[in-house]
């Protein structure tokens, strides 16, 4: 098998478990994005994956990510950037994403405003939000309570717009539950900005519990591209 014809049959696979998870949820497939997550993999399955109809890919450090994006120019996707931002990276990482899922702290504001403004356009922001218990070592996401403000000032960014939110269910964590909460955040946040209805949630293990809970945008890598490298 080619690696077009593999990525192929991954890919259809895929849309059938979104199309499923869909009908058992009651929800139209057209309502939830595939974003393929191409970390660790080569630029050339980018341009297998455009010619398969994939229109968003997503990676996870920068620089890996700004280098395959260098090359794949002339290629019609957009650049979601869903992985943890150091603020001396985030201007970089506005003038190649259109959407930046992992705005954790008023610190990356400023920078990624800065970037989107020097590429001449605008950039779509999710607010990760953190689904582990307060204080876990290395948790990633805005405390729920801390979003309030974080979504005041990335509306108050002339480059950015707010789009929703972003998530990762805790390891270890049955995934309906951790989404579950999720659910919750998102109802409050969305009596504030009813316009922000992204919900990015949901990874190859998890993304029929995400879109039962109301997921826009599934991430999902090894399901569509096989096992990552184990040195990473
Ligand atoms: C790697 C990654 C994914 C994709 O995970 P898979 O389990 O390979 O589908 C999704 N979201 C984030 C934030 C990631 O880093």
């Amino acid at each position: 098998m080619s690696r077009a014809e593999e990525l192929a049959a991954r890919l259809s696979r895929v849309r059938d478990r979104i199309a499923s998870a869909c009908g058992a949820a009651g929800r139209d497939p057209s309502e939830v994005s595939l974003i393929v997550v191409t970390k660790y993999f080569p630029a050339s399955d980018v341009r297998l994956l455009a010619d398969l109809g994939v229109t968003d890919v997503g990676e996870n450090r920068h620089q890996e990510a700004e280098a395959k994006a260098a090359e794949t120019t002339d290629v019609p996707v957009t650049w979601h950037f869903i992985g943890g931002l150091q603020s001396n990276k985030a201007a970089a990482v506005a003038r190649y994403a259109g959407v930046v899922h992992s705005v954790d702290r008023a610190k990356l504001v400023g920078a990624l405003d800065r970037g989107a403004a020097a590429r001449g356009g605008a950039v779509d922001v999710l607010l990760q939000v953190s689904l582990d218990p307060p204080g876990r070592e290395g948790r990633a996401g805005a405390d729920p309570a801390d979003v309030p403000a974080l979504a005041d000032a990335v509306e108050a960014a002339d480059h950015l717009r707010l789009r929703g939110l972003m998530a990762v269910a805790p390891l270890g964590e049955d995934p309906e539950e951790a989404f579950a909460r999720l659910a919750d955040v998102r109802a409050a946040f969305l009596a504030d900005h009813p316009d922000a209805t992204w919900l990015s949630a949901g990874m190859s293990g998890d993304l029929e519990a995400a879109i039962a809970a109301g997921a826009t945008h599934v991430r999902v890598g090894t399901a569509v591209l096989g096992s990552r490298p184990a040195v990473q």
